[in-house]
Formats: C-alpha cells, structure tokens, sequence
C-alpha cells in the first residue's frame, strides 16, 4: 500500500490548505492556534490513527487539517517520551519526569 502522504493527491490538498493559510484563516487543529503563513505545517489527519499507522486510503484526505510542524512533532514526541519514562521509573535514579 502506498503511504497517501507520497500521492499527488496529498500534494495538492498541502497545495489548498497553504492558499487559505497565507491568509492567515487556519487554526492547528492540535493547539488550536492560528497558523502564521510563514509557520511550518504539517497535515494531520484527526482520526488520530497512531503516528506508526501511514494513512493509505485516500479518503482520508478531506479530514485532514493543518497543524503547526512543531505540535506534530510534539505529539509523536510524548509517545517516545512516555516510553522512556516508563522505564525511567523502574531506573536507577528513581526520578518521575
Ligand atoms: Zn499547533
């Protein structure tokens, strides 16, 4: 299966959402802030599938939205950071984070 992010179809939805947010009308739909044109962004996609599960089906394009890069990265960042913290816990200092 292809991963939709890799489709022309994606490119142009990316194409679309980038006109409306050039002028300044889009909110991240993670912190639900405004997205400055000059802002890096990434389409997410709601649904919140998990970060490892590639969207494949095209049909999930229209639900996608905006978010800014960095709360996408975040979101993928607290999964690897609860694991880490898992173990943290069972670790040598002992220290909750
Ligand atoms: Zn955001």
């Amino acid at each position: 299966m292809t991963d939709v992010r890799r489709t022309a179809a994606w490119a142009a939805a990316k194409v679309a959402w980038q006109q409306v947010i050039d002028q300044g009308l889009v909110d991240c739909w993670r912190c639900r802030l405004p997205i400055a044109p000059t802002q890096p962004w990434d389409l997410g996609h709601p649904t919140d599938r998990p970060h490892h599960a590639a969207p494949t089906d095209l049909s999930v394009i229209p639900h996608c939205r905006p978010e800014h890069r960095r709360c996408s990265r975040r979101a993928g960042a607290r999964e690897r950071r609860a694991v880490t913290a898992a173990r943290m816990i069972d670790g040598q200092d002992g220290r909750l984070w």
